[in-house]
């Protein structure tokens, strides 16, 4: 298996050294070369797999020629050491909980992957660092991912103000390998100057730098295998599949869209998104249009220019009807998601997030003019946004305590204004 740049314009690489590089020398994004889908009787038969036979079969495919077997296996069961229940909220609507990992949300499955897929190819090297920008989720996932990791160094840039407290205390007080950026500016601002280190030839040549954010392949990959594993959990396979996955910067769904090349059946995505909605927009008009973010409740999702639609665009070959015939787009207000919580909540007992909130609504105004069977992505655990949940359904709810363990440490940031040259002279000060 090879890995293109979606830019085009550099030669094609290995898994490993897509997962060192992180971006491709044009600056594209890797994707994974030709691949042939899984036979009929391959998906018939999962439901005899466990998760991680299941996740073992599917990444193999994508790593085999880098990683042996058996320490493939062994990354995997070590980076499943939860499970990802799909759980039935009503009637032909199912929930997929991604959120059972040590940081509550489905990130943990990409970066405690990516994180041993580096010891496994760094071992006896020097430390690569690591940038990744986050609006939240990401940062504690992989600053837990590759906490005491001697191959890497992982700098972690975040909007300041912009996150919620416990966000910024899962990964600000971890020490160690772990360093915290607050960034004077919003998330876009932090992808950005990312993206720049990595196009910068003084900063390259004085350190090996790698990326951890879902631009990185290997956080791709292993969010393939949950919509295999989700299939197989289903009681009934006989109506239209539908799968909504709550969008902010598109990881989630492009591994959905790859799943389904791989033989996996389903009829339609949904790209379920709060009021930053440039790929909904752009399912309407063929037009995209990247806008600064706008803060919502569902702050993982406040994405104004989600980097992984290139490799959407790549997928269908950048034709707008194919695209559109497979993806369809819905954007949410906070007070709609307010009220989809307070109404599931009294109606089933269940309780949404607010990310998953957006994906259950999705999939509702779409199975309202479509006869099918709907699963919903749940990003995150509601425990992480326990103040806003509280207060929309009036009741205290189940806060698991590895989450409050950070609250009692103290925050270690480093303040940087949003401009490219402060993150330089950071990293070349740490040198
Ligand atoms: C990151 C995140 C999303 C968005 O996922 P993408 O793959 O970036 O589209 C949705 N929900 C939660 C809770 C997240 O942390």
């Amino acid at each position: 298996m090879k890995y293109i740049s979606t830019n085009r314009k550099s030669k094609s690489v290995t898994f490993r050294e897509a997962v060192i590089k992180g971006i491709a020398d044009d600056n594209g994004l890797f994707y994974p070369g030709n691949f042939n889908p899984f036979s009929v009787e391959f998906i018939q038969e999962l439901k005899q797999l466990s998760l991680s036979e299941i996740a073992f079969e599917i990444v193999r495919i994508f790593v085999r020629d880098n990683i042996p077997d058996r320490d493939l296996f062994e990354i995997l069961t070590d980076t499943l050491n939860f499970d990802i229940p799909l759980v039935k909220v009503e009637n032909e609507v199912y929930s997929l909980e991604l959120f059972h990992g040590p940081t509550l949300a489905f990130k943990d499955i990409g970066a405690r992957f990516l994180a041993r897929c580096m010891r496994h190819f760094l071992k006896n090297d020097d430390p690569v660092t690591v940038l990744v920008a986050t609006s939240g989720d990401t940062g504690s996932a992989v600053a837990n991912g590759f906490l005491r990791l001697k191959e890497a160094n992982v700098v972690i840039l975040y909007p300041s103000g912009k996150v919620s407290e416990l966000q910024e205390k899962q990964f600000t007080t971890l020490g160690h390998n772990i360093t915290a950026l607050e960034v004077n500016g919003t998330f876009d601002d932090c992808q950005k100057m990312v993206k720049q280190a990595f196009s910068d030839q003084e900063l390259n040549q004085k350190m090996k730098l790698s990326s951890a954010n879902s631009i990185n392949i290997a956080r791709l990959i292993p969010q393939i295998f949950y919509y295999f594993y989700a299939y197989s959990q289903l009681e009934s396979k006989i109506k239209p599949l539908i799968v909504s996955v709550p969008s902010g910067n598109y990881g989630n769904l492009t591994a959905g869209l790859l799943a389904k090349r791989l033989g996996l059946p389903i009829d339609v995505f949904i790209a379920a998104s709060n009021i930053n909605r440039p790929v909904p927009d752009y399912l309407v008009t063929g037009i995209f249009t990247p806008r600064p973010s706008r803060q919502t409740i569902a702050n993982a999702m406040d994405v104004g220019n989600p980097g992984n639609f290139a490799r959407i665009l790549l997928m269908f070959d950048h034709s707008w009807e194919a695209i559109k015939k497979e993806i369809k787009g819905y954007s949410y207000t906070d007070e709609q998601i307010r009220a989809v919580i307070y109404n599931v909540y009294h109606k089933t007992g269940y309780i949404l997030d607010p990310h998953g909130a957006i994906g259950y609504m999705a999939l509702k105004e779409y199975m309202n003019s479509f006869d099918a069977c709907g699963i919903f992505l749940e990003t995150a655990h509601p425990a992480k946004f326990h103040s806003i949940i509280e207060e929309i359904i009036q009741t205290k709810i189940n806060i698991p305590s590895r989450l409050f363990q950070c609250l009692e440490k103290e925050k270690k940031t480093i303040l940087i204004n949003n401009q490219f040259d402060d993150l330089k002279d950071f990293l070349f000060s740490k040198m």
